[in-house]
């Protein structure tokens, strides 16, 4: 059994009426995540992750996992270095030089603590090419760290030095090879933003210092973003930026927003300068057709929550919440506690620990009413209360529900009911999986 006692969560309790002239934090998903006891900030721009947000992370990369190898990614680690060298091949090492941080070995070479591996897949590609034509389409991914020395890191986890990232690469003979690829990939995401319920607009944008012929940028909604995307109010077109829609016509909303996602057709930006060949049918051999696809996982995590956060309470996609329901049992000493208080607790417990990951809130000295309170601001999507319906024939639970845009009155159910309830839910993701 698992209990919040024991979680690790250094929670920062700020007195009611102090006046907290922190500058540093600058908006809801960073305050929420330190507050309740998620992160803590090490240096400017790095970040340790605490076992709630490990948790909400490892859900969070998981889906992400499962989404890309439904489109026929494969899996694979590059190091976290890459030779300086290749970035100098490409160009790219004078272009975007002032965001990279950059270590030396002790024979003077020269490395940098990749934020982006384009080079090192087109390396890699060279390395044990030229491939044949038959092993194409071939999609890599990794999800590891990258490095991004920026020159203000702010929004906690937005916009940090070191964050998660999903990053594959797709090698294609021809344009329209890759353009399947980027469509099965644009599905992919889509089923992932889907999964977690949020509000995500693909939008066409500029290739920028990657280079390459066709992109697109994934913004998400949320008023501490640092872009801006235009939406329109009627059919949910999204661009960014234009005062009228490209579909309809309608006059155009601007919106803040940030951005968790991005994907590209590179054509041969690296593949050429590196040397990443394929054999066709017939012929000399050609560079290969690049695609590349990113997603900031830690990023998505906090633009999550901001999205679906009040100030006070955070709120989760119901797929990555730390844990999927709290039960709170009854205070210590009351007239619920003294008739099989802890004992109700544990048979629900083991009830819904069938079908959800859930944790009992055993600091029974506290009042029923304050660990609710902590809980909400937690925002288990489900929270289970031992209160005095527990002495009824057969025993009621109050339960109440933390998701996303809802607020439902809480509902006293007997143990199946709650049971049905859950495993109403639980089917609802089989289904979900099973469409993907
Ligand atoms: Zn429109």
């Amino acid at each position: 059994m698992r209990y919040v006692s024991q979680i690790f969560q250094p929670v920062i309790t700020i007195p009611k009426n102090a006046k907290v002239k922190n500058t540093d934090i600058t908006c809801k998903s960073q305050k929420l995540l330190l507050e309740c006891g998620l992160v803590r900030p090490t240096s400017s721009g790095f970040f340790a992750l605490l076992p709630l947000a490990r948790r909400a992370l490892d859900k969070l990369e998981t889906l992400v996992k499962t989404c890309v190898e439904a489109a026929g990614a494969q899996r694979v680690t590059l190091p976290a270095l890459t030779a300086a060298q290749l970035w100098e091949t490409t160009g790219r090492l004078a272009d975007v030089g002032s965001e990279l941080l950059t270590v030396e070995d002790r024979h003077k070479k020269e490395y940098l603590l990749a934020p982006t591996h384009e080079e090192a897949i087109a390396d890699l590609l060279a390395d044990v090419g030229p491939l044949s034509y038959k092993q194409l389409p071939l999609v890599l991914y990794q999800i590891n760290n990258k490095y991004r020395d920026e020159h203000r890191p702010k929004h906690g986890l937005l916009r940090a030095r070191e964050f998660t990232m999903l990053d594959a690469y797709g090698a294609h003979r021809d344009t329209g090879c890759a353009e399947t690829v980027y469509e099965d990939m644009t599905t992919a995401y889509t089923r992932l933003f889907e999964r977690l319920q949020l509000p995500v607009y693909r939008v066409p944008a500029p290739t920028g210092d990657m280079g390459g012929t066709l992109s697109h940028e994934w913004q998400v909604p949320a008023s501490a973003g640092e872009d801006a995307i235009s939406v329109c109010p009627s059919c949910s077109h999204a661009a960014l930026d234009s005062t009228e829609c490209a579909r309809c016509g309608k006059e155009t909303e601007r919106v803040n927003s940030i951005e968790v996602g991005h994907t590209f057709i590179l054509g041969t930006r690296y593949s050429g300068p590196l040397k990443a060949n394929y054999i066709p049918p017939s012929g000399p051999p050609q560079p290969l057709i690049m695609s590349c696809y990113g997603i900031g996982i830690t990023r998505l995590l906090a633009a999550s929550l901001e999205a679906l956060s009040s100030e006070k309470s955070m709120r989760w996609p119901r797929a990555i919440a730390p844990y999927s329901a709290v039960i709170i049992g009854p205070k210590e000493g009351s007239k619920e506690w003294q008739h099989h208080g802890e004992d109700r607790v544990h048979e629900v417990y083991k009830r819904i620990a069938q079908a959800q990951d859930a944790v009992i809130d055993d600091r029974h000295q506290l009042t029923i009413g304050k660990r609710l309170m902590m809980a909400d601001r937690l925002g288990y999507p489900t929270i289970v209360v031992c209160g005095r319906a527990v002495l009824e024939i057969p025993p009621r639970y109050e339960v109440h529900r933390c998701l996303p845009g809802s607020s439902q009155e809480p509902a006293l159910v007997t143990l199946e009911g709650l049971i049905d309830m859950l495993e109403g839910e639980g089917r609802e993701k089989v289904l979900e999986v099973n469409k993907a």
